[in-house]
């Protein structure tokens, strides 16, 4: 098994974040050693123990497995836990890995957005439980994004997929998520957006509105 090895600055144990970072991680730079392909597929995830004496919590790390669909070896990435650095902080964190995932959900023409939305909600619920101000600038930066998106439609395919994802995402959220999310968005794309909402019905929280999107992704 070839194996790939990267530090993840983690902010609170458990989090949502550095499991996500090492998806984000694996779409976005890792590549089999072995042929180059870059479409892994991911089986399985393990925690790693913590073993280095300068990380104060039990849980060291994540291993996520792949398997390189081109040649077929598994592939290991490892990601290792440690403490933030005094340049790092929680917003950027989110912004990067909220910024890989629309580039891998969106490739190949037919946006993933069920995959994008679990995750992206993922993401929401970590920074809603342990930082309130990452949590805000999230959900500005998100309508901000849809907001940019809407203008530039139809420029080209890329960009169309991203707004297809962001749109998705935004019609589905909670109502308080959404009200925040709004204040960045048009009136009359606010109202367009609500009743599409009144009439597929929203999912009260973030937590719900992953279950909810889990069971659709295993039909
Ligand atoms: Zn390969």
């Amino acid at each position: 098994m070839e194996e790939l090895v990267y530090e993840v600055p983690v902010w609170w144990i458990p989090s949502r974040m550095a499991i996500l970072k090492g998806y984000a991680i694996a779409e976005k730079e890792a590549a089999c050693p072995s042929c180059g392909s870059r479409s892994l597929r991911f089986i399985r995830r393990t925690v790693l123990e913590a073993q280095r004496l300068k990380w104060p919590h039990r849980v060291g790390g994540d291993e996520q497995v792949y398997s390189c669909d081109r040649c077929g070896r598994n592939v290991v990435v490892k990601l290792i836990y440690r403490e933030p650095e005094p340049s790092e902080d929680v917003f950027s964190e989110f912004c990067q890995i909220y910024e890989a995932f629309l580039d891998s959900c969106s490739r190949g023409g037919a946006p993933n957005y069920i995959t994008f939305s679990i995750r992206a909600a993922n993401l929401l619920i970590d920074l809603k439980e342990h930082d309130e101000e990452a949590y805000a600038k999230a959900l500005e930066r998100v309508g901000k994004d849809l907001n940019t998106l809407r203008s530039e439609m139809g420029s080209d395919p890329k960009t169309h997929s991203v707004y297809r994802l962001m749109e998705y995402f935004v019609s589905k959220l909670p109502p308080e998520e959404f009200e925040q999310v709004s204040k960045q968005l048009e009136k009359s794309y606010v109202e367009s957006l609500v009743e599409l909402r009144n009439r597929e019905g929203v999912p009260p929280s973030l937590q719900e509105l992953v279950e909810y999107l889990t069971l659709l992704q295993q039909v």
